[in-house]
């Protein structure tokens, strides 16, 4: 894909002195850190407290990972507690960890629900320097006793939106209880609403704050669509979407896990190879959804919002949101699963309807989302395509809204092919 990172003048070697990492990442094959990590790391590495406004996609698991690694050094305790929302979340910042601590022979611990309390135990006996975790697993942990947090001198709170989204405030609190009041903490969040600016506010020592995009701004790279199409039609929108060249990596979103169930078998019908995950599957179902979908064996995977965060998988082509998402916050949290990393991604976004939750999403945005309209597809029979459009107050190549009116059919068509 292609790369449409911005250049930085800043090295790795002036935002680490830790050559284990440094090796770490030059085998992973970056060559300049992100903008988020330009901004973050020094400033945790004086040991200050941080605020940051980053979504997933900016490269924020390493802004943290590398200071906390860094800072870690020689200890041989539990230093290092990372508390996420998600347990896919969760295994992908252990997995990001275990990678850039590799010839630091550290060990990196995942304690999340679905998986047995035991052996989870048994490790911990054994010992770990950092820690993942989802809240709930961990309280289990607190409270039966089997983790000692005293060691912790770096907490770090990732995707504190969507932690207080899930109802999570609770176990934040014990959790923020049973460890030692001397410590950093680097709280990061994609949206700063009020209560997650609060919480914020109260449990952080004089934050630095941490900007890369602005609050739930969509990430760059990303080019977005919104067809208007008609609920019987969505399923033939999808499947004749499909057939086009470039569509490799598709992730659809439903809203309901019964929708993802049905739009998968209907997928199969068509004879596209896909597979669902949502939160009524078993573990060990997901994982083998995620691992079809990522080895390629799969092409598309249906999903509802349990894989909205967390997912890193490179090379998703699309996201399409099979139905319009209620809250504009769950939109920009969608797309972010494509165009990762400075690669280019294309988000589509089916609307039956719902105007009213497309006027958010781009109210949140600040830009009119560019609109298509098939003839045979479209929710109001054609007559949407063929209606001026606003003026988009951001325009531009891959943001602006197109205006198709006066547009033939086979010009129409010619809109649909992405990339
Ligand atoms: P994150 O926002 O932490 O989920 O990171 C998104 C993706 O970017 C992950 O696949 C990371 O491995 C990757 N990544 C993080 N930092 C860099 C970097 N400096 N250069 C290239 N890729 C990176």
């Amino acid at each position: 894909m292609d790369q449409v990172v911005t250049k930085s003048a800043v090295t790795f070697e002036q935002l680490t002195t830790c050559e284990p990492v440094l090796r770490a990442i030059r085998e992973l094959g970056w060559t300049e850190p992100t903008p988020v990590q330009v901004q973050a790391i020094p400033v945790a590495r004086e040991g200050r407290d941080i605020v940051g406004i980053a979504q997933t996609g900016t490269g924020k698991t390493g802004a943290f990972l590398m200071p906390a690694l860094e800072k870690h050094g020689n200890s041989e305790r539990l230093s290092t507690l990372v508390l996420c929302p998600t347990r896919e979340l969760a295994q992908q910042v252990a997995e990001d960890a275990r990678v850039l601590s590799k010839h630091l022979h550290l060990f990196v611990g995942e304690l999340v629900g679905g998986l047995p309390i035991r052996a989870q135990i048994r490790d911990l006996r054994a010992g770990f320097d950092i820690v993942v975790a989802t809240p709930g697993r961990l309280i289990d942990h607190i409270e039966r006793g089997t983790i000692d947090l005293s060691g912790i001198d770096v907490l770090v709170l990732d995707e504190a939106d969507r932690m207080l989204d899930m109802g999570f405030r609770p176990q934040i609190e014990q959790v923020l209880q049973a460890l030692p009041k001397k410590r950093q903490t680097l709280f990061f969040s994609a949206t700063m609403p009020n209560g997650v600016h609060a919480l914020a506010l109260r449990i952080l020592n004089d934050p630095v704050w941490v900007e890369v995009t602005k609050s739930a701004t969509a990430a760059d790279g990303i080019e977005q669509k919104i067809y208007s199409v008609r609920p019987e039609k969505k399923v033939d929108l999808l499947v004749d979407l499909l057939g086009r060249e470039g569509w490799d990596q598709v992730l659809v979103f439903t809203r309901t896990k019964h929708g993802a169930d049905v739009l998968d078998s209907q997928l199969k019908r068509a004879g596209i190879s896909c597979t669902v995950m949502h939160g009524d599957r078993e573990m060990k179902e997901r994982h083998r959804a995620l691992a079809e979908f990522d080895n390629g064996k799969v092409r598309v995977l249906v999903a509802t919002d349990v894989a909205q965060r967390g997912l890193d998988i490179e090379g998703i082509s699309h996201v399409v949101n099979f139905d319009t998402p209620k809250d504009p916050e769950d939109y920009v949290h969608r797309i972010g699963r494509t165009g990762r990393a400075g690669a280019t991604g294309t988000a589509i976004t089916f609307m039956s309807g719902e105007l009213a939750q497309v006027h958010d999403i781009e109210r949140m945005l600040g830009y009119q989302i560019e609109r298509i309209s098939l003839p045979e597809y479209d929710y109001e029979g054609g007559t949407a395509a063929l209606r001026p459009q606003p003026q988009a107050k951001r325009t531009g190549q891959r943001f602006g809204a197109r205006r198709v009116e006066e547009l033939s059919p086979e010009q129409l068509r010619e809109l649909l092919k992405v990339g």
